[in-house]
């Protein structure tokens, strides 16, 4: 019976991943499916973490060359670790900056508004912070945002169509950044078709990995695209405001970066001190000063989680995950005025399900309530992530029993339906 605890539990049994659970932190009675938001702390990344704080203890200054991670290469040791996780090659990748922060050079460096081509490309739905982004960077070179901004429409408020993001790659557009996963219906758009079309027309483009990176393999190099930028403190499992990543095709070394830093440097060269930058031939080249060693730290940890298995297992577990909730959801709570909004073909779908309900603020406080742990977005949304790397069928089993309680007794009804300061 495909609907029963047992079978759940079947499931679980048969799950070569289900031992890594066990290297998670993860609380007695408590389902978390807020991994997409931030992920939880490994032992990995715990003993990390200390030993980076150990060699500080240690070393002092000399842990910038001593100890089990000298600080001064770890944001490239860790962009070779990040680089079979975006299916890319070792030296177009690089631990650095925030999704924003790297957004803002990578804009920096590669938007070049020349003549009629002035244009930058994006899409209505995306995080706001990309937008406040772009907005600012084209206010830097003089530009209207109202005029150069140009956002794709979605068509139904959820998903994007990739046929119109093409029929917008008009010969105004200098370039275009958009996101790889959507961070609330969980789309994934089409980045090799995207990129395609947009080089056939004359146009970088450039992807925000922030909803894919650990969830989903990607081929960077492979399919061509100019650059990509990312957090990891989602689905990687860094800790809150770990260090973040960026991609930049070999195609584009030398390039220099628009935001530079000494830590763009090459390393042979950084403590030459001279005022002409010798700029590293590679990702590296878009650091700009001293890495946040502790806030990289984790990743030393959780990372190699990621190299052991592979992203093809992860995303393989990922979509029984998500196949199941939705199955589930199907079934169980049919008639209470869920409405699925995520995609529910697999080569459209992320790691996330993405429910919406008028009463969402407050099913999230009573899901809160009974233990489960799911993520709230304004006006009406529930995202839930089950992650492969420790959620079990029979949490996404437990989780939508209680869903179905918490309607047909009307528990949501004790809370107020307003989301809290951070939702
Ligand atoms: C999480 C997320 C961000 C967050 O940016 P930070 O600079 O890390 O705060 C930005 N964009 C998207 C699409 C995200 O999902």
């Amino acid at each position: 019976m495909v609907f029963s605890l047992e079978y759940a539990r079947k499931l679980d049994s048969q799950d070569s991943l289900a031992s890594y659970r066990e290297e998670f932190y993860l609380k007695e009675e408590r389902i978390y499916l807020d991994g997409n938001s931030l992920g939880l702390l490994s032992k990995r990344a715990e003993k990390a973490l200390l030993e980076l704080l150990d060699s500080w203890k240690t070393y002092g200054i000399d842990g910038w060359t001593e100890g089990v991670h000298p600080w001064f290469y770890l944001a490239e040791k860790l962009g070779k670790e990040l680089a079979p996780i975006v299916g890319a090659g070792q030296e177009e990748v690089i631990a650095t900056g925030s999704t924003t922060a790297n957004l803002h050079q990578l804009v920096a460096t590669f938007y070049k508004p020349e003549g009629s081509k002035t244009k930058i490309l994006a899409d209505e739905l995306n995080f706001p912070s990309d937008i406040y982004a772009l907005q600012s960077q084209l206010r830097i070179k003089g530009l209207d945002p109202d005029e150069h901004l140009v956002r794709v429409a979605s068509k139904d408020g959820h998903m994007l169509d990739e046929k119109d993001i093409i029929a917008a790659m008009t010969d105004e557009i200098a370039l275009i950044v958009l996101p790889s996963v959507l961070y609330r219906s969980g789309q994934i758009l089409d980045m090799k078709l995207l990129t395609e079309e947009a080089h056939k027309r004359g146009i970088l483009i450039g992807f925000d990995l922030c909803h894919s990176i650990g969830s989903i393999p990607h081929r960077l190099s492979e399919w061509g695209i100019d650059f990509a930028f990312w957090c990891n403190y989602k689905h990687l499992n860094g800790g809150p405001g770990a260090t973040g990543g960026l991609f930049v095709n070999r195609r584009h070394f030398g390039e220099l970066p628009g935001l530079a830093g000494w830590f763009s440097s090459r390393k042979d060269k950084q403590f030459d001190m001279e005022h002409v930058l010798s700029a590293a031939e590679d990702a590296a080249a878009y650091q700009m000063g001293t890495p946040n060693i502790f806030s990289m730290a984790p990743l030393a940890g959780s990372l190699s989680m990621f190299t052991e298995i592979g992203m093809e297992r992860i995303r393989e577990k990922s979509l029984k995950l998500t196949g199941y909730m939705l199955s589930l959801i199907d079934k169980e709570l049919e008639g209470r005025g869920f409405a699925v909004r995520n995609p529910r073909d697999e080569n459209k779908r992320g790691g996330h399900i993405y429910l919406e309900h008028e009463e969402a603020a407050r099913i999230c406080k009573a899901l809160k309530a009974d233990g489960i742990i799911p993520d709230f977005r304004a006006p009406k949304g529930i995202r839930l992530a089950p992650v492969a790397l420790y959620n079990t069928f029979e949490e996404v089993w437990k989780t939508v029993q209680i869903l179905k309680s918490i309607m047909d007794e009307e528990k949501y009804k004790k809370f107020e339906n307003k989301r809290g300061i951070v939702a």
